[in-house]
């Protein structure tokens, strides 16, 4: 005779913010998974719908309040969690309805408020677990947390109040991680974190051991060497250029982890950065960006950087832009400041009108893609390595290359590609490009 399971309650997710917060989700859901619950692509047939907020700028917090609103419109049946957790106070205000608030991290509580408003039936043949984390990035690239929190205390920043000081994963757990989704088919590790040059500062470099014998240190060089031996690309994020990053480079060189380095910098004018109080800020970046360059030529180096902070004068403005002249970064985001919250640069003389932070940011905004334009005209000719992503039904394929991270750079855009899927790596010839992205085609 069949046995009948009962079937699963469903739970819908609206994950917002930054890769951070998407391997949190990632997280909740495969704790959830493994407890049985099935998952809802949509509001109407969840049982209960998770709402994972950011509170990193107020314009986020907006958008997590509005996610909230919509998700209580639509289904009624709302726990909310992430940053905002900080706030619950503010959400129970404006949306009574609402099941249960629980904070970033606190994983046991937002699976165990899940739990309460939608019990599992019990069932002796509950065994859902999947093989790994489900992922709702796809399945070819993954986020990589290593550590959370940050010992930092920037000036513009909330997320040490908002998730604390530094604590790092174990190499040996990362590892772990990281191979079980190369197994499940990732091909490229994206790792995260608030401050990835900081890690394992906290366990205090410890050694740990390693599956199939030795051992390896909870240091962002050895676990970089580690991480770049499971054949998939490793790309590294949120670095600050710290003297030991320059052990990072020779790995580029060697082909174990991806030639690229996204270093929030932020600003580079000397008295800005005081103000911003940024770690790592030395005069000798240029010198070091130089470095880097002659030991791993094709080094893609991304940054942000904030324009209009308070006591930003025209001349630091000025100097930030001949910095610019002098970095050729590869990839540049802007952002105008905005006062978060609870920050301490809130408190800070010479705030600087939204008019001239507008110029501001259409001033690096042309210069940096004038930067870009120039550095990907340079690829023409060029065979890149293309990780392809997306594939359609008349040959065409979008990828990215090497210096490409995504969601935030650029794409190769391909023509005459049939056959590929995502996953796949391509050689490819480049045979345009323009301010972002590149334009190619397959080659033998
Ligand atoms: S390094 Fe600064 S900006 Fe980054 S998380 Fe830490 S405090 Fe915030």
């Amino acid at each position: 005779m069949a046995t009948i399971l009962p079937s699963p309650p469903k739970v819908g997710m609206v994950s917002l913010g930054c890769p951070k917060n998407l391997v949190d989700s990632e997280r909740i859901l495969t704790k959830l998974r493994a407890d049985g619950y099935a998952m809802s692509a949509d509001y109407a047939g969840a049982d209960v719908v998770l709402v994972n907020t950011c509170g990193f700028l107020d314009s986020a917090k907006e958008e997590s309040l509005e996610a909230i609103g919509e998700a209580i419109a639509e289904n009624g049946r709302v726990i909310v969690t992430g940053c905002m957790g900080k706030e619950a106070e503010v959400i129970r205000t404006r949306f009574p309805g609402v099941l249960a608030v629980t904070g970033a991290h606190q994983y046991e509580e937002v699976v165990g408020a899940v739990h309460e408003a939608a019990p599992m039936p019990p069932s002796a043949f509950l065994d859902l677990v999947p093989a790994t984390e489900l992922k709702l990035t796809p399945r070819h690239y993954s986020y990589l947390k290593i550590s959370e929190g940050c010992n930092h205390r920037c000036s513009f920043c909330i997320i040490p109040a908002l998730r604390g000081d530094l604590v790092s994963r174990r190499p040996d757990a990362i590892l772990r991680e990281a191979e079980k989704l190369v197994a499940a088919g990732t091909r490229e590790l994206l790792v995260i974190s608030q401050d990835t040059s900081a890690y394992g500062l906290d366990l205090r470099h410890a050694s740990y051991p390693l599956k199939g014998g030795g051992e390896v240190r909870a240091h962002m060089t050895d676990l970089s060497r580690e991480l770049g031996k499971l054949g998939a690309w490793v790309r590294l994020h949120y670095v600050y250029p710290y003297p030991h990053v320059d052990h990072v480079i020779p790995l580029m060189a060697e082909g174990l982890v991806l030639p690229y380095l996204d270093i929030p910098f932020q600003h580079a004018a000397p008295a800005v950065l005081k103000r911003m109080k940024r770690p790592a800020n030395d005069a000798k970046v240029l010198e070091r960006l130089r470095n880097w360059r002659s030991i791993a030529p094709d080094i893609t180096i991304r940054s942000t950087f904030v324009v209009g902070f308070p006591g930003e004068t025209e001349a630091d403005f000025q100097y930030l832009l001949d910095w610019l002249d002098e970095a050729q970064l590869d990839r540049v985001g802007a952002f105008r400041f905005e006062p978060v919250e609870g920050a301490a640069a809130n408190d800070l003389d010479g705030a600087v009108s939204e008019e001239v932070k507008e110029e501001r940011y259409a001033r690096i905004m042309e210069k940096t893609a004038a930067i870009s334009a120039a550095k990907l005209e340079a690829k023409i000719g060029r065979v890149l390595d293309v990780i392809i992503d997306e594939a359609d039904e008349d040959g065409g394929a979008t990828g990215r290359s090497k210096a490409d991270a995504p969601e935030i750079d650029g794409q190769v855009f391909l023509r005459d590609a049939p056959g590929l899927k995502p996953g796949d790596f391509v050689r490819v010839e480049i045979e345009d490009a323009d301010e972002h992205d590149l334009y190619g085609v397959p080659v033998a």
